[in-house]
């Protein structure tokens, strides 16, 4: 190999490097820096080398630029590769990407740090962007999943009482129905009506009425079996599907609703009020279809209210009658 000036060839390299090169005494004052240094920070080079690290560093930074310098500082052969923020001569302040290591004279002596870094500033304010971006994203997210949550719960369940609504009920007696007509296992549709409801409403008003529905609701939501189903059909009918259970167990879970209903008393404002209901019982052993059995129901139900009220009436022949 040629002999090569390598003075000047270091010198060369210093100057044209692409990367910022900044060299520190041992107490971190600058002793020279290259031109990119200098471009980057905004300082010519006479002014570089009357700078302190400190005067490039963010002052919040200056705890931690403080502990890795003397870190590297302290032992020799020290490195470290570290995302660093700069501040310029006219205060504005960047990112950089920095590679430092420790320089030792031959007696093992600390000289100084020697920094390499390139400016990452568009990189790392991209990737802010993109995190603050994503974070807006997963909040929008989490909205939209809870609207999403509210949306179906108003879909599939009536305002006042929380119960199911009509339409959700009919999903369920329909595929209550398929069940039972697949499974051969019988189940039970009863329909329920409050007594003398309007007078409710005519004596106490309308908010004592729904007051009654809601805490009707209660009672039917705590009486039912987990197999069981309630929701609001109507104005102040009720429907219930019993599953899992025989004619005469359904019935008895239905007299039951019906005796708690009597037993309770409720407060509206100063006054107690009682109600009671009718409740109209179908039960079907996988052999008819939802539609009827709602049929069925009803007309128990017309008869229970013709004959007395407070009752639960069984379509079925050979059923368990209440009343
Ligand atoms: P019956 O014993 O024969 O059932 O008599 P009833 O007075 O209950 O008669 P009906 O079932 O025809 O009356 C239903 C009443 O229920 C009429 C209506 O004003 C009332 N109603 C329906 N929906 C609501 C509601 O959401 N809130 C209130 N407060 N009343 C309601
Ligand atoms: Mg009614
Ligand atoms: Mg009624």
């Amino acid at each position: 190999m040629d002999f090569i000036d390598s003075q000047s060839l270091y010198s060369k390299i210093f100057a044209s490097a692409i990367v910022a090169i900044g060299v520190t005494d041992h107490e971190g004052r600058y002793v020279i820096v290259n031109p990119t240094w200098c471009q980057l920070l905004g300082y010519s080079q006479e002014e570089a080398v009357k700078l302190h690290i400190k005067d490039v560093t963010p002052r919040e930074d200056w705890d931690t630029s403080i502990v890795s310098f003397d870190y590297l500082i302290a032992e020799k052969g020290r490195q470290m590769r570290k995302q660093r923020r700069y501040q310029r001569r006219d205060g504005s302040i960047f990112w950089a990407d920095l590679y430092a290591s420790s320089i030792f004279d031959d007696n093992g002596n600390p000289m100084g740090i020697l920094g390499v870094f390139v400016d990452i500033d568009k990189q790392v304010i991209a990737e802010q962007i993109q995190r603050e971006l994503y974070q807006n994203l997963e909040e929008l997210n989490t909205e939209l999943s809870k609207a999403n949550t509210d949306l179906n719960r108003l879909a599939r369940h009536d305002a006042l009482t929380g119960l199911y609504n009509r339409r959700v009920m009919e999903e369920l007696l329909q595929k209550e129905s398929s069940r039972s007509i697949r499974t051969q296992r019988g189940f039970g549709v009863a329909i329920a009506d409050i007594d003398n409801f309007k007078r409710i409403n005519d004596t106490y008003g309308h908010d004592c009425g729904d007051l009654v529905l809601k805490k009707l609701s209660s009672l039917f939501i705590s009486g039912i079996r987990v197999t069981d189903m309630v929701g609001r059909w109507g104005g102040e009918e009720f429907l219930f599907v019993l599953t899992e259970t025989t004619c005469q167990g359904a019935m008895i879970v239905i007299e039951r609703i019906r005796a708690a209903v009597e037993d309770a008393e409720i407060r509206c404002g100063d006054q107690l009020l009682k109600v009671t209901i009718t409740i109209g019982l179908s039960f079907h052993m996988g052999d008819e279809k939802g539609r009827d059995m709602l049929n069925e129901a009803d007309l128990a139900l017309y008869r229970g209210k013709k004959t007395g009220k407070n009752q639960v009436l069984c379509y079925q022949e050979g059923c368990m009658e209440g009343g």
